[in-house]
């Protein structure tokens, strides 16, 4: 059996770093053209670009800021138009603004929830209008597919991070809509939630003694990589999960298991 996304298109938001760039690498290694999109980081993307052309693959860099409509619908423009139809879409930008709530300002908790929550909805919503206009296509059994990065913490409250613990429950919420709401389109939505991933957002959590801590909340024994989602988001988006539809993978070495019941409690 052979994971294959050959002849489809794949767009990855947040793919000049950590999971989106795993991804994105995963799914042209899988065969699929990929769209890597970046906000910050040309040069990053066109690294991503480079080492997916040097692989065999296509690959674009094209720019957007998730939470704005404009770019969104301009990014979706471009790359229907550079390959003739997108397949895969992985909305996986996503930010942190940490801080106790007392101290949260108005402006920290409404652009983590611009850019995790409404930046996942406008990737979402473009992702649906494109997979219904171009109609059904030969490589892939579904009209579509959507899959949204969420995190263990849309089931694991997290102290000092409520405007990123909220916008993953609500990614939670939005996907599951969306996956009923379209699924007699032959659209599939899921979403996979990860759990400790060694990237660029967690940094100081996940090096030296911090890491140590971190090790005791996970069963499986080890801190995650991105490699390991971006398996999961390759297998979800190819045609051996057509039945899977409205679906949250956990991908946290067994972080959602109450880990500290494993004394008794
Ligand atoms: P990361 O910081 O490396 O990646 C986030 C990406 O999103 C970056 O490339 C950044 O440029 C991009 N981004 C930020 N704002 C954007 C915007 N407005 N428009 C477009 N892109 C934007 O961190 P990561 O760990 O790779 O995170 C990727 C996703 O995985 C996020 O949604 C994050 O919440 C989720 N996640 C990560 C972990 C983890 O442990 N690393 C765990 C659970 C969930």
């Amino acid at each position: 059996m052979e994971i294959s996304l050959k002849g489809q298109v794949a767009l990855v938001t947040g793919a000049s770093s950590g999971i989106g760039r795993a991804v994105a690498e995963a799914m042209a290694a899988a065969g699929a053209k990929v769209a890597v999109n970046y906000h910050s980081q040309p040069e990053e993307a066109e690294k991503v670009v480079a080492g997916v052309e040097s692989a065999g693959g296509e690959a674009i860099a094209v720019e957007a800021d998730v939470s704005e409509p404009r770019d969104v619908e301009a990014m979706f423009a471009t790359v229907a138009q550079k390959y003739g139809a997108i397949d895969v879409v992985v909305a996986n930008a996503g930010m942190q603004k940490d801080a106790a709530v007392a101290e949260m300002t108005l402006d920290d908790w409404r652009k983590v929830i611009d850019v995790n929550l409404t930046g996942q909805f406008l990737c979402a919503q473009a992702a649906i209008r494109q997979f219904r206009a171009q109609g059904q296509r030969p490589a892939s059994k579904a009209l579509g597919k959507l899959i949204c990065m969420s995190s263990v913490h849309e089931v694991i409250p997290w102290a000092g991070h409520v405007n990123y613990a909220a916008s993953k429950g609500g990614i939670a919420s939005m996907m599951k809509t969306l996956a009923q709401e379209v699924a007699e389109d032959g659209i599939r939505v899921n979403g996979i939630a990860p759990g400790a991933i060694r990237t660029a957002i967690n940094a100081e959590e996940t090096e030296g003694e911090a890491a140590k801590a971190l090790l005791k909340l996970i069963p499986y024994g080890r801190i995650g990589v991105a490699e390991d989602v971006a398996n999961a988001a390759v297998w979800l988006a190819s045609d051996l999960a057509d039945y899977v539809v409205g679906a949250t993978l956990f991908v946290d070495g067994g972080m959602t298991l109450y880990p500290e019941f494993r004394g008794n409690g």
